[in-house]
């Protein structure tokens, strides 16, 4: 116990007792002081306030259960700290209502790793024991074995009948072509990749923008998700992860998979990625390349969230926002061409619709967090949109 997060959070907690209110270990003793802490730490929820974050206990929303795909919407409104839960899709009479302790879009090995590091339960609900994770691939790799006429078939965890994930390590199988990729080389090209893109992230700027395509270009086909190359893929850059692999390696099961191993488009590291380029990339003052680019990537969020988001969500929301904006950006790039009118009214269609969508999904926004400023904003593009559109389409 001694070597775990809570002990070392409980030591400092235990430094502010003892000094700043001069609590003695008889009168506040170190176990209470971890018995405590340990209530606080595991039912405690995030509170966005404006310069820092607050953990806070809520008496009836901290009964509400852990979910990978919850059935609930959370807000929480930093000025009162009064929490609504909403339902953000149907739930049945008598079905438990459930909210997420961790990241939707981590995958399920790094759900695992953080809910049973820091909440102490293994989950094993329908999207942990999903190999796809219902669908969304959000942990798959690539098998190049069968894709080579350019078809993506993700291979997914191999997780026997009704098995979660106690290990957190398994072994990868494509369905299709029957290929093994053994779990330890899977989690080291997982690592690797994670590295590679958590240096890009220490200094984001649209300059880092090539770096970031690179590292994409790299690690996956981006060719089946993005229509718009921006940069050409370099198959030396494969050849070089493939080279350390080797030497990484010394022990092989199966010395043809690991050469093989590519992330899926719809990957976590991806999406990631993904997501980070798609606000990088401006929308004002650019070409006309940039902003499909652009637009490509949140059209490739929106497709490979889907899965997992059934209702309310303040992600798609502000996705569909600011695709809204670039799709909208294109339009007055291309308004000069005479022959592109009726491409051009349906664009002004598809704006106005994601506009509305973004509207749907962030209209429960407290005003005092960003989404909800964020609804304010878009209610009032919606509006002036409709008019413009209005009078160029008329
Ligand atoms: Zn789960
Ligand atoms: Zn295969």
């Amino acid at each position: 116990m001694e070597a775990s997060p809570l002990f070392a959070t409980a030591n400092e907690i235990e430094q502010i007792i003892r000094n700043e209110f001069g609590l003695t270990p008889t009168e506040f003793p170190k176990s209470e002081i971890l018995v405590v802490q340990a209530i606080l730490d595991i039912n405690a929820y995030e509170v966005r306030m404006c310069d820092s974050n607050v953990q806070a206990v809520y008496t009836l929303a901290s009964l509400a259960e852990h979910n990978c795909n919850p059935n609930t919407h959370k807000t929480i409104c930093s000025n009162s700290l009064e929490l609504t839960f909403r339902a953000a899709t149907d739930i049945p009479q008598g079905a438990h209502i459930s909210t997420t302790y961790c990241d939707i879009l981590w995958p399920t090995w790094h759900r695992q790793k953080y809910l049973q590091w820091s909440k102490f339960f293994i989950c094993k609900c329908e999207r942990c024991l999903s190999p796809t994770e219902l669908g969304s691939h959000l942990a798959a790799i690539v098998c190049m074995d069968c894709s080579k006429s350019r078809e993506t078939v993700p291979a997914v965890p191999l997780l026997s009948e009704n098995e979660s994930w106690e290990t957190i390590a398994k072994n990868y199988h494509c369905t299709t072509c029957n290929t093994i990729f053994p779990a330890y080389e899977c989690q080291l090209t997982f690592k690797k990749a994670e590295h590679e893109l958590s240096e890009l992230d220490k200094d984001v700027s649209t300059e880092s923008i090539p770096a970031f395509e690179h590292w994409l270009n790299k690690w996956t086909l981006t060719e089946q998700i993005l229509s718009s190359g921006a940069c050409e893929r370099k198959d030396d850059d494969r050849d070089e992860i493939n080279k350390t692999a080797h030497m990484e390696i010394p022990h092989r099961q199966t010395a043809k998979c690991y050469a093989r191993i590519l992330l899926h488009p719809k990957h976590s590291l991806i999406l990631d990625a993904c997501h980070t380029m798609f606000l990088l990339y401006p929308k004002e003052d650019c070409t006309i390349n940039q902003l499909k680019r652009k637009e490509c990537f949140g059209t490739h969020l929106l497709k490979a969230t889907k899965p997992l988001f059934t209702g309310i969500s303040k992600f798609r929301g502000t996705i569909l926002y600011e695709l809204a904006m670039t799709k909208a950006a294109i339009l007055v790039h291309q308004l000069e061409d005479q022959g592109m009118m009726d491409s051009l009214r349906h664009l002004a269609e598809e704006v106005l619709q994601l506009l509305h969508e973004s509207q749907e999904l962030l209209k429960y926004e407290p005003i005092d967090q960003p989404e909800g400023h964020l609804a304010q904003t878009g209610a009032s593009q919606l509006e002036q949109l409709t008019l413009f559109f209005s009078e160029l389409f008329s």
